[in-house]
């Protein structure tokens, strides 16, 4: 016999991700959308979840309590913002069930408090959900160890939508966190994050990121290597929202069976090395 769907919160269900995410679910087998939450206030509680999505009635109203909506959930599909998933991570231990996150611009203690609810939790985290981002990640660490830093220079380049609020993209940070793992250096010692004005020449061995922001650009990143006369670029394009929808909701059914603890879409997809 087939196992039942299994049954996902979307958090932050009217915005841009939220909606994409019921949208997904609703196309997808094996899951199904068992309520959807946004925070006290908004207009949109109160609202059919799948008519604020574009699918017309689905009998899920948007609520803003989200310990009641996580009670007899499986899993909690989170797109919000730190402050929001911090709190959601407590309760989702509290609930026991799977938390995927894919909320970016966490602070250094918002990300240990997520990573410590992955103590009695399964929580699985990623500054991207689709499959071509961290396969890029693993090319990036590759890259990174085979042209070494006295001679190449990593920049991280990224657009994304003037709407958003975080730079650089956590995914940027990600391709970041792959290279200076390629080159065995601590990112946080060794990123520029801006410059501006006279800056002197580049110091050796940093990663570099530069951020555009402007219409409606899902998520443009390019990692640039740049040698003496050559340059080797890694670049991917997100053209669909659906592609980190489609990533959460495997990262939830992935992590169904898992015994607690804090994991990477590296994990799930099956690329950490
Ligand atoms: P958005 O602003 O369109 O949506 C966020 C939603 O969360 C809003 O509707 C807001 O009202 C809701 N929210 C905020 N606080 C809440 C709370 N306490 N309770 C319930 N709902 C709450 O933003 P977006 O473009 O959908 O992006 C959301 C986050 O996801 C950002 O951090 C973004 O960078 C990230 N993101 C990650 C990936 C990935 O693959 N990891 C992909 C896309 C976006």
């Amino acid at each position: 016999m087939s196992e039942a769907p299994m049954k996902l919160v979307v958090v932050g269900a009217a915005g841009r991700m939220g909606q994409t995410l019921i949208r997904t679910i609703a196309a997808m087998d094996g899951v199904m959308l068992h309520a959807a939450v946004e925070r006290s206030g908004s207009p949109f509680v109160g609202k059919d979840a799948g008519e604020i999505a574009g699918l017309g009635p689905t009998g899920v109203i948007i609520g803003d309590d989200p310990l009641a909506a996580f009670l007899h959930g499986e899993g909690v599909l989170d797109f919000t913002s730190p402050a929001a998933t911090v709190n959601f991570a407590g309760l989702a231990a509290q609930a026991r069930i799977v938390h995927v996150v894919g909320t970016t611009g966490c602070s250094v203690e918002e990300e240990e408090k997520i990573k410590a609810a992955g103590r009695h939790a399964r929580v699985v985290k990623s500054g991207n959900m689709s499959l071509g981002v961290n396969l890029l990640g693993v090319l990036t660490e590759q890259a990174a160890r085979a042209l070494p830093g006295n001679d190449w220079d990593i920049e991280i380049l990224e657009m994304h939508h003037k709407h958003k609020v975080d730079a650089p993209s956590g995914t940027a940070l990600l391709l970041g966190e792959a290279a200076a793992r390629g080159r065995g250096i601590d990112l946080a010692n060794h990123s520029v994050r801006s410059r501006d004005g006279h800056t002197g020449a580049r110091p050796k061995g940093t990663i570099g990121f530069a951020t555009l922001r402007g219409g409606s650009v899902i998520g443009e990143h390019s990692v640039l290597i740049a040698g003496e006369g050559e340059i080797v670029t890694l670049s991917h394009s997100a053209g669909d929202r659906s592609i980190f929808a489609r990533g959460a909701i495997s990262a939830a059914l992935w992590a169904r069976d898992k015994k607690p603890g804090f994991y990477s879409m590296l994990d799930v997809l099956g690329l950490s090395q």
